[in-house]
Formats: structure tokens, sequence, C-alpha cells
């Protein structure tokens, strides 16, 4: 018997329709969630099947019905007869093995939209906030990324980190490190994560989690019993390291009630003491800000003299800002002789000279000891090569030191499978953002007169845009211009909604402020909490995104925005400058106008992209609708990047 299933060519699409009765119908469309290519192998059509088969799982748990075991079952006794490519379509023919019946569905690419009545809408006085129910788990561990260029030449690579999402995630950093960790991992390297066992860790996030070592590691004099765990976080294997004394315990990743200087340089020499009594000989170990930076240290002066001598070092800068400020006597504490660094060519913070006393900067530090260092964005390279104390340092060391565009995770981060979304999109799709954008607005309860699905929704009248920001609330992320925007985008006739947290509490306090003058305004929300969950439901559901930062490394809010068709609006800096190109101004980039900038710091600056975007929002609802959906097929995923921090390993790498 044989079928014929129909994948749209580079295209991401997702499985479509149910029949309410309890079977898959063979009209009824559904999709494996990947691309297909020609000369796919029946592997890749395997797990293909697979992934449709959780699909189904997914869909039952979420709809209650009994359904579709039959076709669940197929996958087991397919073989590949013919592949075939036309213009837009790859064509697989598959032929079952065993003579069995069963159904034959016609598989399609589209997206299948909730029922109205099968939503549950929210409303502002549910007493779970609709982010805050119960979602299936993510299926992204098996999501393994099909037809992903293998590499031949395999590396182990252990990353070194505080953070890591989503068990440990505060910002960009945590994204970095899976979603790089991650593509690295699915052209075949060997990837670990090494992350210091927080208590408020997500465990319910990490999968096998077991106790693999339990070992002693230095501090300030004394060993320290420490225990190792394994398991895996979004497929990725992560070690994570305990110490037995009161390091990073409580509810936050930063902030506890320890001294963290202390905590991280213990977590790097633990690190390396690890792979030390383990034997354990990677290729490239990547650290991660200042954070991690003393582990260059420690390795080139002490672990390399001992027995871990493979290893090459490579540091990401993820911002500049923090830089690890460190007394020589702090630094002592690790093992390592503070008074050896204290020097300008070492890791002396040149802006301590003469002070008493002076101060070390492991950010610098890692900078000098690493093999190579990298940074977010080629323009925050040339930011910082200009601009900033670490600039000399920099400069010294220009040969080593490259900016590689950060990417995002595209099946973590993708609006045709999203778990916390209450309807799927797509390019060419894009209806189930419509449902996306009431379901919010309705949950927070802002004044919602979109018309409900089935019927054409234009731009116009009522269905006013949805400005949304979701930031760590810092100096950086320009906060005047936020403050600027929550009221000028009501005037505008727009909505705004905030995501954000500030870890200084009188930032805090000041929009917790704004955010109870706003409570009852039809137009405004300002959420002054952590979750993963809504800005997923707030990206997907927003026309507008909103990053409006006086520096930004890379950012990452704008490009998982466009991935969720929300148009950006962002000040040409860092890496903002490297992904958005403005739909006005920007003809050198004629191809890939994509999002509205501004250059000043002031709020006239702002102001004139609010307008703009507003202007073509409201009076271009065509060419609006295109922006967003090419905005969505814009490749920011991690396959490009992820193929220049290979090349980077492997011209340091020692074979
Ligand atoms: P940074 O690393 O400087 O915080 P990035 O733009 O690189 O900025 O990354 C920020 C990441 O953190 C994005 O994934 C963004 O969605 C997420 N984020 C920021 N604030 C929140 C919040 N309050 N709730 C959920 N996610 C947030």
């Amino acid at each position: 018997m044989f079928m014929a299933i129909h994948f749209p060519l580079n295209q991401m699409i997702s499985w479509t329709a149910l029949n309410n009765n309890s079977s898959l119908s063979a009209h009824e469309g559904v999709s494996l969630g990947a691309s297909a290519y020609e000369g796919v192998s029946l592997g890749a059509v395997r797990r293909r099947l697979d992934h449709f088969h959780q699909k189904v799982q997914k869909h039952i748990w979420s709809s209650g019905r009994q359904t579709a075991p039959r076709l669940c079952k197929l996958h087991a006794n397919i073989n590949i007869s013919k592949t075939s490519v036309s213009d837009n379509y790859s064509q697989v023919h598959f032929q079952e093995s065993s003579e069995k019946k069963a159904t034959s569905p016609r598989l399609r690419a589209s997206i299948v939209l909730p029922k109205d009545e099968d939503i549950v809408w929210p409303c502002a006085d549910d007493n779970i906030p609709f982010w805050r129910k119960e979602f299936p788990t993510s299926q992204a561990t098996s999501k393994a990324r099909i037809n992903v260029r293998q590499d031949s030449d395999i590396m182990h690579i252990v990353h070194v980190t505080a953070e890591m999402a989503p068990i440990a995630k505060v910002g960009g950093l945590g994204d970095v490190v899976t979603g790089l960790g991650r593509a690295c991992l699915h052209r075949g390297h060997r990837v670990e994560v090494m992350l210091p066992f927080y208590e408020c860790l997500q465990k319910e996030q990490i999968n096998d989690l077991t106790l693999s070592d339990t070992y002693s590691s230095y501090h300030n004099g004394d060993w320290v019993s420490t225990r190792a765990y394994r398991g895996h976080v979004t497929g990725i294997p992560v070690i994570l390291i305990e110490p037995a004394n009161h390091f990073f315990k409580g509810q936050c990743v930063y902030g506890g009630s320890y001294n963290e200087l202390e905590a991280y340089l213990f977590f790097s020499r633990a690190c390396l003491e690890l792979m030390q009594v383990t034997a354990t000989q990677p290729d490239i170990i990547h650290v991660h800000e200042w954070q991690t930076s003393a582990l260059s240290l420690l390795y080139w002066d002490m672990y390399h003299n001992l027995s871990v001598k493979k290893p090459r070092l490579i540091l990401t800068i993820h911002n500049m800002e923090h830089y690890g400020e460190c007394r020589q006597e702090q630094l002592n504490i690790c093992g390592l002789d503070g008074s050896v660094y204290n020097t300008i060519e070492k890791a002396l913070d040149d802006r301590t000279i003469g002070h008493n006393p002076e101060r070390l900067s492991l950010l610098k530090g890692g900078i000098v000891y690493s093999n190579a260092v990298t940074t977010v964005s080629p323009t925050y390279v040339k930011e910082t090569l200009c601009s900033g104390w670490l600039s000399n340092t920099l400069m010294q060391y220009r040969e080593k030191y490259v900016g590689i565009l950060n990417g995002i995770d595209t099946v973590l981060w993708d609006p045709a499978t999203d778990v916390f979304l209450p309807a799927h999109f797509q390019a060419h799709e894009t209806e189930g953002k419509r449902i996306c954008k009431q379901y919010v607005q309705r949950g927070l309860g802002l004044d919602s007169n979109l018309m409900t699905m089935g019927k054409k929704i234009t731009n116009k009248g009522s269905n006013s845009p949805l400005v949304v920001c979701i930031t760590r609330l810092v100096a950086q992320k320009g906060l005047h211009l936020i403050r600027y925007a929550i009221n000028r985008v009501a005037e505008l006739g727009g909505k705004f909604i905030l995501l954000g947290t500030a870890p200084d509490g009188r930032v805090q306090e000041e929009f917790e402020y704004l955010s109870n003058q706003c409570k009852e305004s039809n137009n405004v929300r300002l959420l002054l909490t952590y979750s993963e969950e809504l800005s997923h439901m707030l990206y997907a559901a927003a026309d507008i995104v909103l990053v409006p930062s006086m520096y930004e490394p890379c950012g990452l809010a704008q490009m998982i925005g466009m991935r969720y068709g929300a148009v950006p609006i962002v000040r040409r800096t860092g890496g903002l400058a490297d992904t958005v190109f403005d739909v006005d101004h920007d003809q050198s980039h004629a191809n890939q106008p994509n999002g509205f900038v501004f250059e000043g710091i002031d709020e006239g600056s702002l102001n004139g992209a609010l307008e703009r975007a507003f202007q073509y929002y409201n009076e271009k609802p065509q060419l609006w609708m295109e922006l967003i959906s090419k905005l969505m097929q814009i490749d920011n995923s991690w396959e490009k990047s992820a193929g220049e921090y290979i090349d980077l390993y492997n011209s340091v790498r020692v074979r």
C-alpha cells in the first residue's frame, strides 16, 4: 500500500486536524512538524513520524479526546520507495512493509485553528491567570533538527555557565547557551553544559537526573565536599555542581544570600576539579561572562600543569558592563595567588591604578587568558573596541576577538508548535496570531473588540496595534524610553504591555507605582514579573515588539518577536543594528527591511519610529501583513552562527 506525503520545502509545518470522531480521516491533514528535502532518509521520516506521534498525543491531551491511535502505529512499518521534488513540494512516497491495512491519510501542510468553542477564553479576574495554568511539556527534546548538516570532525565541547534556559534563565545568556548547545549537538558534536545546582533550578525540566560523582573542591583553605549530578535539559547533557556549603541556595539565580563572587570562583574551580578527577579532556571549554572567566586563569596556571591538558578556552562576553570586580585576596580564595594577576598585562582593572586597594577584573583576566574571545554581534565588537575601559585590552587582543551574532533556538521558539499558545501560526498562515492577540488582551482585561475567529479581521477600526516590551528593567534597556512609550502608545491609539522585572528595588517600586496607576486602563498593562510562558504568548500576540536599548550587545527580543510576527521598533545599537533594518530608511538592505529603527536616545527619536509604525499599521494594512509574513521567514536560527563557533573551536583546538 502506498501513500504520498507532501512536505512544503524549507518550511516548518505542524499537524493540522483530527476528526471529531475517534480516528484520523483520510482527508484531514496532519503534518510532521519538520521540513523535508530531496533525498530524505528513512531515519528522518521515522523521526518525523515519531514527532507526529507526539503531536497526536499532545492533541489528545489538550482536547480530552481519545483519538487516532491507528496512525500512531504506522511508523513502524514504513519504507520509502521514491522521493521527488517539485518547485514547492517534496513528495515522498511510502510503502508499508506489512500488508496490514491502515488508514491512509493525506497529509498537508497547514495549521488548523482551534474552534472558537474549544478555546477557553481567559478573563482578567480568573483566579489563576492564563499564563500560570498548566501547560504540556515542550517536546523540544525530541525535536531533533532534521537535515542539519552533520560535521565529520567531532569535538567535545563543555559550556561552563551561570545560566541555561529554561531551567536557570535570567536573560539572553541562558537562551544562548541552550540554543548554541543544541545547534552543535545536532551537528553531531558532544556537548555538555556545566551549571551550578541552584536551589531554584526548575528540576521538573531536567530529565534523567542522577548523582554521578562525589568529590571535593578547594575553597578558602578547605576542600568542600561537592556532588556532580547529570541529566538532560531539552536534550542537552548537563552537569550540575552542588557544593555542600551554602552557595547557590535561595529562590533566584542571582542575588542569593551568599557571596556571589566567591560562589562563582568556587564553581569555576569545581568544574575543572571534576574534569581532573574524572579524567575528562574536552576539546573546548566555553566559558561565559565574568562569572566563569576565572576558569581560564585556573586552567592555564593550575590544572593544565596537572593532568587536564587538552582543552582550549573560549570566552564569550554577553555584556561588557559586568566585569567581575575582585580584590586580590578574593582571588586567593580559589587557590590562585591574587598578587600575580595584579598587573596591567593580566587582570588589573586599569581604572583602579593608584587606588587603595587596586582591583582586579575577572572578565579582563578571562580576555587575557582565553584562546579566543567572542562577543555576541559584529557591531558590539566595533563599539567595544572604541569605547569602554576594556577597549585597550580588547585592542591588544584584537586578533583573537570576534563578533558572532546570536541566534535563537527556532525549535523552542516556534509559533507553529509552541505549547504555550492558544493557537498556532506560521508565515502565510497568521490567523492563529490574531487569536493569540485576542486571547492575551482578554486575559489581561484590555479592551478587545477584535472580531471572533472565522471572520476576516482587518487592521482597521477598533483593532489597534499591540506593542509589547519584554525586558529586564535596567538602565541599559532604555528605562526612560519605556516609560515614555507606555503613555505615547496609548495616545497614538495603541495598546501597550510590559513584561519585566527590575533587579534594583527602587526601579521595581517605581514601575509598580506606574502599574497601579494604569490598572483600570483599557490600553496599558505593566506586568512586573518573570514568566517564560507569558513571554511566549506576548510575542505571539504582539503587533510590535519594542527594544529601545541604550546599548544592546545582541538582543534576542527583536529576533524572537520577528519569529512570532511582531514588527520590531529598535534603537540602532549593537546587535539591534545588525538584525533590524528600517523599512523607510535602510535602502542599502533593500531585500530585508524588517522594522523601524531610530538613532537618538531622546523621546522624540522613539516617537518618530512609533508614529511611522502606527501609520503603516493603520494606513497600509496590506503592506503590514506582507511585512509580518516576511519577518517570520527571516532565518535568525543558530544554524549559521553555530557554524562560525565551530570554525572558531576548530581554529584553537589541539588535535
Ligand atoms: P538580556 O540578556 O540583556 O536580558 P536579551 O534580549 O539578550 O537581553 O535576552 C532577554 C531574554 O530574556 C529574552 O528571551 C526575553 O524574552 C527574556 N525575558 C526578559 N525579561 C523577561 C521576563 N520578565 N519574563 C520572561 N522572559 C523575559
